[in-house]
């Protein structure tokens, strides 16, 4: 199984003969055992098994380690949803006194996570401007600077995140980089092949792809040495008192950060993905390989008709070989970007709004990376919390649409946009 698009297929789960072909979801809260004793060792994390489904469940587990394998990575665990995927991401690492670095162009509700949740719990995040060059960005680091997050693709601004880069800056710091794939998918860039440690995901988007489950992932690599920096990282390197004293990076070696944040923090927190939602993500990712070739190339028809449309004041989107991110994406994402633009309409704001309000399929949704074709504006929709020096901050002006283009025949998509742009004068 050496590419993605078979390990989508056949990742994962494997049945053994006369078991089901696909992936049975274990509809149950609960697992029985014999002994008093057999259940104190898996308590203990002496034993492994299932025993609850808050920390662990066949199914979640069938399709986490099918992601994993599709990103090349070395344990996975599923979350409720992308921002507890991101919370525990960062908190499995970053305790109150501590401090991270996140690109200023990350999506909004990540944004907010950072700048304001975490602060009341007393972890500080410094936003960088992503282009700035590693000298720059060097300066950002402080002695207690735990770990670096961004977005391969951003959301909404689809920037390129310089993977290598920022792997660099992290390493020559001791710390880890945590990379949100959500909108590249392993399809289409593997993060871990750049120097990325830890992937997350927001499976609601083309992974699930159907519009239909709020969900989440979490990936290491496992190439992380946390005990090479064992005084950063007191709590995968020193013993957990609520957990008998294990010490997880030397019990569990390339497992122990995602041992960690299932033992501790989905125990402690509960954000876990229902098997039944499990199961739709892995219906999502038989078909992602199929489904992101039909996005790029529908994206990439739709992006040069709003290039050659003089009623657009400009459009974004790295297929374009005059876009700002093409070197970057042809680098990093060479079989394609995803199918999120974005886009703005001459006459500005208001004009933009009323473009989006005669469209007909395409649909005003808070939502993106849909297998329908979908719209929203970030001012006045995602981003509205955040105030215009903020805005500007994360790239996004007052007149940006996103347009997250479907798997619709790519005419039709034009055709809509043509009779919009007709209307509005
Ligand atoms: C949507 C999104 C999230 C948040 O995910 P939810 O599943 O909505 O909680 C995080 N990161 C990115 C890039 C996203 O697009």
């Amino acid at each position: 199984m050496s590419t993605v698009d078979t390990i989508a297929l056949h990742g994962g789960y494997v049945p053994g003969n006369g078991e089901p072909r696909q992936v049975p979801i274990y509809q149950s809260t609960t697992w029985k055992y014999s002994t008093s004793e057999d259940m104190g060792k898996l308590f203990d994390l002496e034993a492994s098994g299932y025993f609850y489904t808050r920390l662990q469940n066949p199914t979640n587990d069938y399709v986490a380690s099918k992601l994993c394998a599709m990103e090349g990575g070395f344990a996975g665990m599923l979350t409720c949803s992308g921002q507890a995927a991101n919370f525990f991401a960062v908190f499995n690492i970053c305790e109150a006194g501590d401090h991270f670095i996140a690109s200023a162009n990350i999506y909004g509700g990540t944004y907010n996570l950072f700048g304001v949740t975490f602060k009341k719990m007393g972890i500080e995040c410094t936003f960088v401007d992503q282009t700035l060059p590693l000298e720059e960005l060097q300066k950002y680091i402080r002695p207690n600077t735990k770990c670096i997050f961004g977005e391969t693709i951003t959301n909404p601004t689809v920037d390129i995140l310089d993977i290598e880069k920022f792997a660099a800056l992290a390493h020559n710091n001791g710390i880890p980089l945590i990379m949100d794939n959500t909108f590249a998918t392993p399809v289409n860039c593997r993060p871990f092949e750049f120097g990325c440690d830890i992937v997350t995901h927001s499976t609601t988007k083309y992974i699930d792809g159907h519009g239909s489950s709020v969900g989440g992932a979490i990936i290491d690599s496992g190439n992380f040495d946390w005990m090479a920096h064992a005084d950063k990282f007191p709590g995968l390197c020193t013993p957990d008192e609520s957990y008998h004293g294990i010490t997880y990076a030397t019990k569990f070696g390339k497992a122990a950060y995602i041992t960690k944040a299932t033992a501790q923090l989905m125990r402690d927190f509960g954000s876990i993905q229902s098997p039944q939602n499990a199961y739709y993500v892995q219906i999502g990712l038989e078909s992602l390989p199929a489904r992101m070739a039909r996005h790029c190339a529908n994206a990439q028809k739709v992006a040069e008709f709003l290039a050659s449309d003089d009623r657009i004041a400009w459009v974004k989107y790295p297929g374009l070989k005059t876009d700002s991110q093409h070197e970057l994406a042809q680098k990093y994402c060479p079989k394609g970007t995803c199918g999120v633009m974005c886009f703005g309409v001459k006459g500005g704001r208001e004009k933009s709004i009323k473009f989006m309000d005669s469209l007909k399929f395409a649909t005003i949704a808070t939502h993106v990376a849909d297998c329908k074709t979908l719209l929203l504006h970030p001012a006045s929709h995602t981003h509205r919390q955040l105030t215009d020096e903020q805005l500007k901050e994360a790239g996004i002006s007052p007149d940006l649409i996103r347009f997250s283009v479907g798997m619709e025949d790519p005419d039709d998509i034009i055709a809509d946009l043509k009779q919009a742009l007709d209307k509005i004068g």
